[in-house]
């Protein structure tokens, strides 16, 4: 039987810092729409935004989706160590600045961030404390292919290549801490809720104060 001070030595790991939720899915998967809704759900969460090399699609803007970087500027960022994880994507390349994620988890802030499984595992070697990675799959390859199909803006070489790339994606799951299959959108959304509700809300972390006053 554990006596009170060894009760408040143990409460004392729980003081920690901010947690890094990392969702990471094959493309047509519906991550997008599912990190809109978890936005929502939890405001105070900081979005990590990347770097990249891609030019910007649509209504993107610099700064808010992505910031925009030329090759060169890019590579002169990543030979300064200036980012938290980095990896070449669908040919283009991507990076999560780190200077950002330090400043967040220092001021006790949770973040999310939306990048592919390299990153996904980078982020757990650099921060693995920290980092929950999580993976949204979709109910089955017919259904990630109907999707892809559906949002017409890929060629059918692309949706090839997409989808050969998912099964390599998916069979890094060993290296995730959950799974969310995105068979109906709302599951998926309460799911993820959840998984991020039991690291922050949940957390012994998050109840601290209550404890203290329910133990005085
Ligand atoms: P898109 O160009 O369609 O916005 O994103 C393509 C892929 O790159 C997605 O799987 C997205 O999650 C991933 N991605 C976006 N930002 C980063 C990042 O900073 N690092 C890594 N490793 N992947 C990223």
């Amino acid at each position: 039987m554990k006596n009170e001070s060894e009760f408040a030595l143990d409460a004392s790991k729980h003081i920690d810092h901010g947690k890094i939720f990392v969702i990471s899915a094959p493309s047509g998967a519906g991550k997008t729409t599912l990190v809109g809704l978890l936005r929502e759900r939890f405001p105070l969460l900081a979005e990590s935004v990347s770097c990249t090399t891609r030019a910007p699609r649509g209504k993107e803007v610099n700064g808010v989706d992505y910031f925009f970087l030329s090759s060169d500027e890019f590579f002169k960022k990543r030979e300064e160590g200036l980012f938290a994880e980095w990896a070449e994507v669908h040919g283009n390349f991507y990076g999560t600045p780190l200077d950002f994620l330090k400043k967040q988890l220092d001021s006790g802030k949770d973040i999310i961030c939306d990048i592919d499984y390299q990153g996904a595992i980078n982020i757990k070697k650099a921060f693995p404390e920290e980092a929950v990675l999580i993976l949204v799959l979709p109910p089955s390859m017919e259904e990630l292919e109907s999707r892809l199909r559906l949002r017409a803006t890929d060629d059918p070489e692309v949706i090839k290549t997409r989808l050969h790339n998912a099964k390599n994606e998916i069979l890094h799951y060993p290296h995730f801490d959950f799974v969310v299959v995105n068979n109906d959108l709302k599951v998926a959304a309460a799911q993820l809720s959840a998984i991020i509700s039991a690291h922050t809300d949940s957390s012994i972390f998050h109840n601290m104060e209550t404890i203290k006053k329910l133990t005085e």
